[in-house]
Parts: C-alpha cells; structure tokens; sequence
C-alpha cells in the first residue's frame, strides 16, 4: 500500500554535515565549548584517510547530531545560491545570556542578540568559518543532557533548529517543498521565507528551513566552513522508500539507498541547488557501540577493519584534546 503525501513528510531534521577544518580544532569547539558529546568518531566512508566525526546530545539523539568531514586542507567555502549559510541550534529559553558569555570567554566573535521570526538568536561561527546561530525555544525535544559535558544541563544546545540558504529562484523549490516533502509557508521576514514541517510546536523543532531568493547570486561552493548536506528523518526503511519514490516522480534523481550502520541514506539536490539526505531513525548510534563509551574508539565500516592499523597511523590523534 502506498502512503499519502502526509504520510511520506520527513519529520524533521536528522542531522547537518559540514566540513571542517583541523580535526582536533573542531573537537575543542564543538566537545569543550558548545557541549556537545562526541558520538561517534569514524572516517569518511569515501576517503578513509579523514575523519567523520558526529557531535550529538549524550544519546546522539536523531535531530541532535553535527557531523563534520575534517578536511585542513581544503579550500574556504563560499558562499552563494545552493549553499546553507547559517545552521540554527535550539537552546533553552534564557540560556543567550550564558551563550554569550561562554563565547566570548572562548575568544569567539558574537553578534548581537535579534529577534528573527519571534525567535531571540545570537550569531556566530566555528573556528573555520561554519555560520551557527543559537535560537532560543521552547520545543519540547527528545534530547538527552549530557552530564559529563562541560555545560550545565539545563543551558545545553537541544537540537538542531533549522538551517537558512539564499537561492537562485524561490518557486521551484517551494513548490518542491510543499508538494514533495510536505513543508508549508510559515512566513516571511527581511526576504527569508520561512518553510516549516508539520509535526513540531509553534515554527521550530529541527523543523524549519528559511529560504531567501537571490536570483543574480553567484552559485556558493563547498569547502571548509560550508555545511555540505541537510538530513530530514524518515521513521523506517518503509517511509524512505515512499518518499524516495516521490522525490524521484518530482523529477530530482534520487540516490540508491546506501547503508550508513548508524540510519539508511538517500541523498537528491532539491531545485534550488541544496543537497538533501533522507536518513532512517535507526538503528543509530548503539549499534556498534555501548551508550556510555560512545565516541571513545575509531569505528570503521567491516570492509575497512582489515586496513585499522594504517588508517589509525594516518588519522591524526585527537584524545589529547581532551579538556
Ligand atoms: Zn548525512
């Protein structure tokens, strides 16, 4: 039987993949200044030699979780139609005044505290240049604190929010949107058009995707700084596939379904440019791993576990970042 369009609908998002600059630079942000825990630190599936590193709340909750290709030697992104510009974090109400602070206290550059569709947020970037902004909301969130960290539980960063993207033409994706992937038109506020999934209290809840058209922008490319994909969740195989047929019936090309242990993956460029994925909300980060050691040890895909000693040679240590 097939589902409806309502019921093909991601719900929400997965996780953001971005790409970095040096590995143990990226640990002492996201582990020991943001908070976040290191869930699983593994390599490019692709190029084996460089890390996959995946930041998430204690239980690497789907919707929590920033994974980074660590690549030092790549170029700077750049920005432009097709290519997220800013990553939004939910972090409890009141906490900003605390973010700041702790910011500021790591050396990094804030803006100033604005209020973007209702919502408090305070800009910043990563050591490579990685555009993050904390909201403030009130969401209820599956998250899970993570007490070992070095931020209190009640300021800890929940989930992932949303992310914003100038592109060329607003329409094609729009209509991608909300006729493919059940999104609709919350809004629109200084040219960002908000789209928001259903599912999630008020305008947020890793479910919100803010859209600016820029019709004569130059076309952004990745590269260190620049978030490489958005993730929406999908509850199982079953729902992946359903989307997947209608991402493909939209005309968009996606991928076979590839095995990534953790969740399932499709990945498809929606019109305007932007790499999606659609990744299933298990198995996840336990598979492999016990909850309490996750992170702890390099986890290699089975193929690759026969090369474990060159790669470990390659891949530059990183347990002396340790706060
Ligand atoms: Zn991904």
């Amino acid at each position: 039987m097939s589902r409806t369009p309502a019921t093909t609908t991601p719900n929400g998002l997965h996780h953001i993949t971005a790409i970095a600059g040096d590995p143990v630079e990226n640990l002492r942000f996201y582990r020991d200044v943001l908070g976040q825990r290191l869930v699983k630190r593994s390599v490019n599936q692709d190029d084996p030699g460089t890390y996959h590193l995946f930041y998430a709340d204690a239980d690497g909750t789907p919707g929590t979780d920033l994974t980074f290709f660590p690549w030092p030697h790549a170029k700077p992104g750049r920005p432009g139609a097709g290519v997220v510009e800013e990553t939004l974090l939910s972090v409890p109400v009141g906490s900003l005044e605390y973010w700041e602070e702790r910011l500021q206290a790591a050396d990094v550059h804030t803006g100033r505290v604005s209020q973007r569709f209702g919502e408090q947020s305070l800009r910043f970037a990563d050591p490579h240049g990685l555009r993050l902004a904390f909201v403030e909301t009130e969401d209820p969130f599956d998250f899970s604190p993570w007490h070992e960290g070095p931020v209190p539980a009640a300021m800890q960063v929940r989930a992932l929010h949303g992310a914003r993207a100038p592109i060329r033409e607003l329409e094609p994706t729009r209509t991608f949107l909300e006729d493919t992937m059940g999104f609709r038109h919350f809004g629109e506020e200084d040219g960002w058009h908000r789209f928001v999934l259903p599912g999630a209290a008020g305008a947020g809840g890793g479910h919100l995707l803010d859209l600016r058209a820029d019709p004569e922008g130059r076309r952004g490319e990745w590269g260190v700084g620049s978030v490489h994909h958005l993730a929406w969740t999908v509850d199982d195989p079953e729902h992946q596939v359903a989307l997947r047929d209608a991402v493909a019936a939209a005309g968009r090309r996606p991928s076979d379904v590839i095995d990534r242990f953790w969740f399932e993956s499709v990945y498809f460029m929606e019109p305007g440019g932007l790499l999606f994925e659609l990744a299933t909300t298990g198995p996840g980060f336990t598979v492999d791993e016990d909850q309490g050691a996750l992170g702890e040890r390099l986890i290699l895909p089975p193929w690759l576990e026969g090369s474990r000693e060159r790669i470990e040679s390659i891949l530059p240590p990183l347990d002396e970042a340790v706060a």
